[in-house]
């Protein structure tokens, strides 16, 4: 079915709409419906699972299974301690039905606007109002590619990490793998594999030992998190979520000698790239291993998107917008609240936030 053909809403208020359905929108539907609230989440996909529809074949968490729960409901365990990107989708799915929250799909949502003392929200299926709007729409509809000189002469494919899929159709290419996060670790593991790589990262990336899984980047983000709720600086070692997790395809891919790291050339050229010492090697494709920025397009008639293309937030609360929270998008929402397990702090301190503004404006 097409985007919003289904029935169409006109003017149907709610106390809170949910923008997204994703594992940050979940989270929210969870405590709203523990609330009490009259909620709906309207989300574009056209089934459960959010950005994780979209992730390559082989993308497994670098976060194990009991490290990746939303609130409520554990994740069931998985034989491989790291749960793939199917049984990511499997739990989300199951964890909506479990819960039977209400959401509608596929509706997207175009803008938000301020009506009397609501906010409405225009979608291609109708119109909501709501007094209270919790936007988590993610980052995976807005990829971020680096501008590089001479990007407009090169003849090659480029793709951004969003949409690769899989290794097998860079088979014996030359393939620049551009970004040092687990994305670009993980991909260049296995596109090493069938073709020749260049990986390409800013600085050297921060390489986890090897017996230290996702969960230690949890701890520091909760470590992060208490400091912050006491006023005090956190002592906890230097590092974020970007560190990468040597899982077993990246250390099979270290022992093939094949994560080596060159620092950005200078210039793209027809059918390749030009280093900083004028050395030219060839390219026959990109993989933009370069990261995201908030999905907030929706939010732009509100007038609250600053030149930084976020929204300024307290906790989760929109500080130019009273009836708006936002969840997920990255640690400036919250700690860790773009990750499985650190959106239930988040979330919950929202609704908490949402059931006190319902309660007092009446
Ligand atoms: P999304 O999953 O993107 O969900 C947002 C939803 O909103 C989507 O369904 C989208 O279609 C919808 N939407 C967007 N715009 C609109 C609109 N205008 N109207 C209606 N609907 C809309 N996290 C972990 O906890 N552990 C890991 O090991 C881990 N590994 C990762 C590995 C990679 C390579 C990546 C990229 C991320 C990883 N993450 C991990 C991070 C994180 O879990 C995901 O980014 C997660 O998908 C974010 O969830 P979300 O709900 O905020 O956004």
């Amino acid at each position: 079915m097409a985007p919003g053909r289904g029935r169409q809403v006109n003017g149907e208020h709610r106390q809170v709409v949910v923008v997204g359905g994703g594992q940050a929108g979940l989270a929210a539907g969870y405590f709203l419906h523990r609330a009490g609230l009259d909620f709906v989440i309207l989300d574009v996909e056209p089934a459960p699972g959010g950005a994780w529809r979209h992730a390559w074949d082989s993308l497994h968490l670098f976060s194990p299974g009991q490290w990746s729960s939303l609130p409520g409901w554990p994740m069931p365990p998985v034989e491989d301690t790291y749960p793939s990107r199917d049984q990511v989708i499997s739990y989300l799915t199951t964890y909506e039905q479990r819960y039977a929250l209400p959401v509608r799909r596929p509706v997207h949502v175009e803008r938000i606007v301020h009506a009397a003392d609501h906010l409405r929200l225009i979608t291609d299926a109708g119109t909501w109002t709501a007094s209270a709007v919790v936007s988590a729409t993610g980052n995976w509809r807005h990829p971020f590619i680096p501008v590089y000189a001479g990007v407009e002469h090169f003849r090659g494919r480029q793709i951004h990490s969003a949409i690769y899929r899989s290794a097998s159709e860079f088979a014996g290419l030359d393939v620049l793998i551009v970004g040092g996060g687990n994305s670009g670790a993980q991909i260049t593991a296995e596109v090493s594999r069938v073709a020749r790589t260049h990986w390409v990262t800013l600085t050297p990336p921060t390489f986890l030992p090897d017996d230290v899984d996702g969960r230690v980047l949890f701890e520091r983000a909760t470590a992060r998190w208490k400091a912050e709720q006491e006023g005090r600086e956190a002592y906890v070692p230097a590092g974020g979520l970007g560190d990468i997790v040597m899982l077993a395809p990246v250390r099979n891919a270290r022992a093939r000698g094949a994560l080596s790291t060159d620092r950005p050339f200078s210039r793209f050229v027809e059918h390749g790239v030009i280093w900083e010492d004028g050395s030219r090697s060839s390219v026959d494709a990109v993989i933009w291993c370069t990261g995201f920025r908030a999905n907030l397009a929706h939010l732009a008639a509100l007038g609250i998107v600053e030149a930084d293309g976020r929204v300024i937030v307290k906790g989760g609360h929109a500080v130019k917008e009273q009836r708006l929270w936002l969840l997920g998008y990255g640690d400036w929402t919250g700690i860790a609240s773009a990750t499985l397990v650190g959106v239930t702090r988040t979330a919950r301190t929202a609704i908490q936030e949402i059931s006190e503004y319902l309660a007092q404006a009446g």
